[in-house]
């Protein structure tokens, strides 16, 4: 399907919206859920315009997944969590709601993990846990 550049994280990459970022360069962004299924959700996002991970040239899912695990890393260090949970849907069907593909860094037990895109999270909570992931990547 052609990529919609009207879809929130389109928009939260040209800065056109708000978002608590965690860390940026010039192929990747990631920033805080905001609806964490757990604190401290993160999502990384490659920047060229992909729909589900399907579309997205491999070049770049390489670099991503690269930076999803110096993210997660950071995430671990920061919340002392002992574990992370790594979500990526790809398409309607497997539960996608934003058309622009993205990794999920949930760091939590799968079995303490919130409801899907459900309920709006604390955003001075939740910039306080980027913070810390923030520090933990510098
Ligand atoms: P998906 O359902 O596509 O796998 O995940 C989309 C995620 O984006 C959900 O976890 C949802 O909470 C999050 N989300 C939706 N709208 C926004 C927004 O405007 N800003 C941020 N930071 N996250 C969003």
């Amino acid at each position: 399907m052609a990529y919609n550049d009207q879809n929130i994280f389109a928009k939260i990459l040209r800065g056109e919206i708000p978002a608590i970022k965690v860390y940026e360069d010039d192929r990747v962004l990631a920033f805080m859920d905001i609806m964490p299924q757990a604190d401290g959700h993160t999502l990384v996002i490659p920047k060229a315009q992909a729909e589900t991970l399907l579309d997205l040239p491999a070049e770049d899912a390489a670099y991503t997944i690269q930076i999803v695990q110096k993210v997660a890393r950071a995430i671990e260090t920061a919340l002392s969590s002992k574990g992370i949970v790594l979500m990526q849907l790809s398409g309607e069907a497997a539960g996608q709601t934003v058309p622009h593909v993205h990794f999920h860094l949930i760091p939590s037990s799968v079995h303490k993990l919130g409801r899907h895109a459900t309920e709006m999270g604390d955003q001075e909570k939740i910039k306080g846990f980027a913070e810390k992931i923030k520090a933990a990547l510098a």
